[in-house]
């Protein structure tokens, strides 16, 4: 992707090295059984929790030990500068778009972080994978992701990757600015009094995953559309759909798949939905909750 002297956008915050109390060093021991107590819950789709993430959440949970004297590397600020200019062609596309929807865009907030953070959602470890946080309206990132879906996941080598992660956490944003994020939200309410299974709840979760990689796609044209994407770029982009689809992810992980425990959609599924969201490059194909997928 073409990105270096352009625009970065002025809405990511710095929390690396931060710890987990906003500014302060802190030594980590109690929040680990707090942070594996979110995982656990992330793993098993318990009703209730807010975080969403890009497929990840059943990655190996981490010791714990926290990073405190924070070193920059000079790959790591190039990752961030080019995280700021990704999140800047995302509000230059939702800026666009969602107007002529009859919606205003209001741009949110990336939390770039190293280790640990305290979001609005709680207290996430980058065990969990990037996330979006509807509390605070803030995608949440530590760079290490990138080394992550590349060496773990086998997505693609090239940088085109990390842009579709990003636009997918801020596909997010905008079901939630838009009123999709809510709808779910009802439906794993009906998962707590019972009038719905979690199998039932898992495929409505997969097809508002799905949406997100839809809305990632109509980035991804947005960009294209302004002559930003290198070649390779979308098969960077695709390939990363496909690393993290859960089909991928569970034959990675456990030896086998099962359909039922679904959250983010098969790698084919996710290739697929990136791939209209490009190629409308609108909001016209992306109710994925009424589709066939
Ligand atoms: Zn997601």
């Amino acid at each position: 992707m073409k990105w270096q002297g352009r625009r970065r956008s002025s809405n990511v915050n710095d929390a690396r090295g931060r710890g987990v109390s906003g500014g302060r060093k802190v030594a980590v021991g109690g929040g680990v059984g707090l942070v594996i107590a979110l995982v656990v819950f992330l793993l098993t789709g318990n009703p209730g929790t807010l975080l969403r993430g890009i497929g990840t959440q059943d990655a190996t949970v981490p010791s714990g030990n926290q990073q405190v004297e924070y070193q920059v590397t000079q790959h790591e600020q190039q990752l961030y500068d080019y995280a700021s200019v990704v999140l800047a062609d995302i509000e230059d596309t939702w800026n666009t778009i969602l107007p002529q929807e009859g919606a205003d865009y209001i741009e949110p907030e990336l939390t770039i972080y190293s280790g640990m953070v305290q979001s609005g959602c709680g207290l996430a470890d980058s065990g969990v994978g990037p996330f979006y946080c509807p509390a605070d309206q803030s995608i949440y990132l530590d760079l290490s992701f990138y080394d992550t879906l590349l060496n773990r996941f086998g997505a693609r080598q090239g940088d085109f990757g990390m842009a579709y992660v990003i636009a997918h956490e801020a596909g997010h944003h905008v079901q939630t600015l838009m009123g999709v994020t809510g709808q779910l939200d009802r439906l794993r309410t009906q998962v707590t009094d019972g009038r719905l299974t979690q199998e039932a709840y898992n495929q409505y979760s997969v097809r508002f995953e799905l949406q997100a990689d839809y809305l990632a796609g109509v980035v991804a044209r947005y960009m294209a559309g302004r002559g930003y994407l290198d070649p390779g770029d979308l098969e960077e982009a695709l390939s990363a759909a496909a690393s993290v689809g859960d089909d991928h992810i569970q034959r990675q992980a456990q030896g086998y798949v099962n359909p039922d425990t679904f959250n983010h959609g098969t790698s084919a599924q996710r290739q697929h939905w990136f791939m209209t969201g490009y190629e409308a490059g609108d909001l016209s194909q992306w109710d994925t909750l009424s589709a066939l997928i």
